[in-house]
């Protein structure tokens, strides 16, 4: 497999979290203790495990969980398999993910978890055996009540179920909502696999309508990552037939000018036991950096952090960036952008449809009662755009850039409920 590097430069994620942060809390007005506070993780807890490999060698996982902040109920977040993962990029996603929840309303604070491992290069017997071991280890943190996981970059259903029944197992019943995004046949909802990049493109559509693009066919969309959120964003633009010009993932892009084929291009991937896109033939091949520089209306990065940065910000030719990725454009890039006119609708709002349909998967757990694709599909819907209006609103309030305006709306309800709850003993 060509592994392609991408243009970004390393830039440690939890620096441009609590950037990001900083700029919008500046809007509110805070006791300086409360601004500490939310600006702190509440918990941490870092873990060395061996595990098994299929060869009879035992290796030794570092793995995380974060807990940010959990003043608006049990936190949520999805757990991540990747080689680089460190302390702060999984601080800065269980960040995010405060701020993601309390912008659509959920009644959730934010976690992560991750562990550095390459699951491209693992079997799923040794993926089975890592996963099962790692989750006994954060088990001092996870609950159905208390800290709820999730698919992230490197993980998927089927690591949900090997996690709920590892859970399950140890506590002598089965408990279906420890995590989200599990499959169906054990509790899973309808509708949450595409969730995320569902969302993406409920997101995408919205801006694109309110700007008075009325002709999907006319609008030239191109999307960085096709494992579950960009897999699921090119499929859902195709069909409502927005112009998917390229894609892309870990071997690289892949170009029509005319429109990708994107079913067709699903179908190559589901070939491939990771969905890789190396080999696709009805396309022409680009790297990552020239798909974010492509000409094209929409751009979406849905793949990894710091992908748009003040390096190639001024290469950037889409007017709307829909960030289905968690944290892909640093501040400088934000600056820039901004600079020129290019709208960016941010993630803790453009990726949000996934910890929504999570939040349904987990109500429709604890009550066992399960409802339709279409009902699933009308709720995410109606989420995501009462929190695009109140985004809206508050950057026309405020004069400011969306993401600061996404934040300035969350860090509010997230510092509302701190006060009315009161500072304990
Ligand atoms: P995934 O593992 O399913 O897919 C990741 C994709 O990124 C793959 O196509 C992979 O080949 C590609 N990729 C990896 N390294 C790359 C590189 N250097 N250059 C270009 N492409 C590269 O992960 P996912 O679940 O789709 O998550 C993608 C992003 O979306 C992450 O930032 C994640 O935090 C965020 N996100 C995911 C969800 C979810 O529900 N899965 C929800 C919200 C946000």
């Amino acid at each position: 497999m060509a592994v392609q590097a991408t243009a970004a430069e390393h830039i440690n994620p939890y620096e441009i979290a609590l950037q990001q942060y900083d700029r919008a809390v500046a809007y509110l007005d805070l006791p300086k203790g409360i601004i500490n506070f939310l600006r702190c993780p509440k918990r941490e807890l870092s873990v060395n495990f061996p595990v098994r490999l299929d060869n009879g060698d035992v290796e030794v996982f570092t793995g995380y969980r974060v807990h940010h902040n959990t003043v608006l109920g049990p936190s949520k977040g999805g757990i991540r398999y990747a080689p680089n993962v460190d302390l702060d990029e999984v601080r800065a996603l269980a960040m995010w993910m405060t701020w993601k929840c309390a912008l659509v309303n959920l009644p959730f604070g934010g976690a992560k978890g991750g562990v550095i491992c390459d699951p491209y290069t693992m079997s799923d017997d040794e993926l089975e055996r890592l996963t099962r071991r790692y989750a006994t280890e954060i088990i001092p943190l996870i609950n159905p009540h208390g800290d709820i996981p999730a698919p992230d970059m490197g993980t998927n259903a089927q690591t949900m179920a090997w996690i709920m029944d590892t859970y399950s197992m140890n506590v002598g019943y089965s408990v279906p909502a420890i995590v989200t995004g599990k499959p169906i046949n054990i509790g899973g909802s309808q509708g949450r696999t595409e969730a995320t990049g569902r969302g993406v493109v409920i997101c995408m559509d919205e801006a694109l309508r309110r700007d008075g693009h009325n002709r999907p066919s006319e609008i030239a969309v191109a999307i960085q990552g096709f494992g579950n959120v960009g897999s699921y964003a090119a499929r859902h633009a195709y069909e409502l037939g927005y112009n998917v010009i390229a894609v892309s993932d870990v071997t690289g892009g892949y170009y029509n000018p005319k429109g990708l084929d994107i079913p067709d291009v699903l179908d190559f991937a589901a070939q491939n036991r990771h969905n890789l896109l190396e080999g696709y033939q009805n396309a022409d091949k680009i790297t990552n950096a020239e798909l974010l520089a492509l000409d094209c209306d929409v751009l979406a990065p849905c793949a990894l952090e710091n992908q748009i940065t003040a390096v190639n910000a001024y290469d950037v030719k889409a007017r709307l960036i829909v960030e289905g990725a968690n944290g892909p454009t640093t501040p400088d890039a934000d600056d820039i952008l901004f600079a020129r006119g290019v709208e960016i609708i941010p993630d803790i709002l453009a990726n949000a449809g996934g910890v929504t349909v999570s939040y349904f998967e987990w109500v429709q757990g604890l009550q066992a009662f399960f409802w339709d694709v279409e009902e699933v599909h009308r709720q995410l819907r109606r989420v995501l755009i009462k929190a695009y209006d109140e985004v809206i609103r508050i950057r026309q309030q405020h004069g400011v850039d969306t993401r600061t305006a996404a934040q300035i709306t969350a860090i509010k309800r997230v510092s509302g409920a701190t006060l009315t709850r009161g500072i304990f003993p």
